[in-house]
């Protein structure tokens, strides 16, 4: 037979469900006006599933929406709703998954490896493959016919890297590949340095490459776009320099 305690005054902190020597799950379920039947640990007064609900809950997990913060279980929902910044922002020009492709649309899939309804892409390793052998055999066949290396330098750079040796290699790389992307927009004569040109840097990340134009061409416009607000890295840097 089911026991119940009442509920403490304070409605944020049910009293421990008795049932027996065991202890069942102190949420009322909204819906059905009743209590959760799960049962609990030993000095839980929630389960699993509505630990969420317990204020004395003072566990950190992972946010769902990005893996590279942590939140109190507890304050999860508020954090998700109106503080993480993975939220993706209600402003008029986002449309959620406009990029995802519905399955029966997508190339190369037989009837029975079709991924889920909602249309996301579920790749696995053998896929991955496949579409890495179709990359490579277009590349090769590309870059016998059009393509050429042209490796091109920007002084900025290049004097930075010299002053400051002891990069580590990854930033290092990516200078090289910054110092290339500027020296070829020059050698096009892209970079007329006019208030009326914007150069949008899509998937600007730190803005690293922002930062190295704004050096060169002061006078031009830049956008940066990113999924990710990664804000407060170059940018700000970016924005003095130009
Ligand atoms: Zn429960
Ligand atoms: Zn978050």
């Amino acid at each position: 037979m089911e026991t119940e305690n009442t509920l403490s005054s304070s409605e944020l902190l049910p009293s421990i469900r008795a049932d027996g020597d065991q202890m069942r799950c102190s949420y009322m379920l909204p819906h059905k006006k009743r209590y959760c039947r799960m049962l609990v640990k030993a000095g839980r007064r929630f389960c699993g599933e509505h630990i969420v609900f317990d204020p004395q809950d003072q566990t950190r997990i992972v946010c769902p929406l990005d893996p590279k913060h942590t939140v109190y279980r507890t304050d999860l929902k508020d954090h998700l709703a109106t503080k993480c910044n993975g939220r993706l922002p209600s402003d008029l020009w986002i449309q959620e998954n406009v990029n995802v492709v519905p399955s029966e649309e997508r190339l190369g899939e037989s009837q029975n490896e079709k991924g889920p309804e909602d249309g996301r892409l579920n790749c696995s390793e053998e896929d991955t493959a496949r579409v890495a052998k179709i990359i490579e055999e277009a590349y090769s066949k590309l870059a016998a016919e059009a393509i050429s290396d042209a490796c091109l330098k920007t002084e900025a750079i290049e004097n930075f890297m010299e002053a400051n040796e002891n990069q580590n290699e990854t930033h290092k790389k990516h200078l090289v590949q910054q110092s290339s992307i500027i020296g070829n927009l020059a050698a096009r004569h892209l970079l007329n340095n006019q208030d009326d040109s914007c150069f949008i840097e899509l998937g600007a990340g730190k803005a690293q490459l922002t930062y190295w134009l704004a050096k060169t061409i002061p006078n031009c416009r830049f956008l940066l776009i990113d999924r990710s607000g990664a804000r407060n890295k170059y940018d700000n840097k970016a924005m003095q320099v130009s």
